[in-house]
């Protein structure tokens, strides 16, 4: 990862991403906001009871790093479902229902989305100048939110699988997501020669967990989604942060027991 700070706003890049000028992207963390606890302090998300002050404020702060603000950027309104959009510009300002993938070749279209435990899944295609934006938590991986992306961006752009550069942002990790039914039986069906590494058995019990059951590795799914869909493994970078682990830099809707805010990512093509 490369680690930046501009103007007090910490944010991450995958760092196997080109820095051609063609494409912009950040994982913003939960630092550098007006928002006080427990939503402190960048929150991006109205979903959560945070003030709409805040969060104007917060997306202003986040989103002028970029030369973007909240009308020119396109947002999600996230379902934990497998439909991907393509939009462009005619959608900036706008929420897209009922989605959980936004595609786009327009340079200068900004794709946004918020979490906390869920995993952001980032695309980009380098010949074809394409870039995919997704959320996948466990219903978006047993779902295959992933492939879709990788899916949709074929269809729409001609996107190779091989060509494909993949990045997977801050999620919870199998040291922090304890699970039970339906996830236990979904994760099984969904990856029936993967679900014995993907279900384990914790090393140590984390203070929000009921203890006993097992623990499921959401981000691994998500990679072997990310492999199925034909992307070479290598393509693949992970953060490595486990937004439960690290609720210094991320929100977790797990840790903080459903009392916190949401982080953003932003991915766009430059003019
Ligand atoms: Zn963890």
């Amino acid at each position: 990862m490369r680690a930046y700070n501009q103007d007090g706003i910490p944010y991450f890049q995958f760092e196997h991403f080109p820095e051609n000028g063609r494409l912009q992207h950040a994982i913003f963390t939960r630092q550098g906001g007006v928002s006080p606890a427990p939503f402190d302090s960048l929150n991006l998300s109205l979903s959560v009871p945070d003030t709409k002050e805040n969060v104007y404020k917060n997306r202003r702060l986040a989103y002028q790093l970029f030369d973007r603000r909240s009308e020119t950027v396109v947002h999600a309104h996230l379902v934990h479902g497998t439909a991907v959009a393509r939009v462009t510009h005619a959608q900036n300002g706008t929420w897209v229902h009922h989605v959980d993938g936004l595609i786009t070749d327009e340079p200068g279209c900004a794709l946004v989305m918020n979490y906390a435990d869920c995993t952001p899944i980032f695309l980009y295609d380098p010949i074809h100048h394409a870039i995919g934006l997704g959320h996948a938590g466990w219903q978006g991986a047993v779902q295959n939110l992933p492939g879709a992306l990788v899916q949709a961006m074929h269809a729409a752009f001609g996107s190779q699988p091989a060509d494909l550069l993949a990045g997977i942002g801050p999620t919870i990790g199998a040291c922090c997501y304890e699970v039970g039914e339906p996830v236990i039986s979904a994760v099984q069906n969904a990856f029936p020669d993967a679900w014995e590494t993907l279900l384990v058995t914790p090393k140590k019990p984390r203070p929000f967990s009921l203890g006993g059951r097992p623990h499921f590795d959401l981000p691994e799914a998500n990679r072997l989604n990310l492999l199925r869909a034909g992307i070479p493994e290598s393509h693949i970078h992970d953060t490595g942060f486990c937004t439960a682990c690290r609720t210094d830099l991320f929100y977790s809707h797990r840790a903080e027991r459903g009392k916190t805010g949401r982080f953003g990512t932003i991915l766009m093509l430059g003019k």
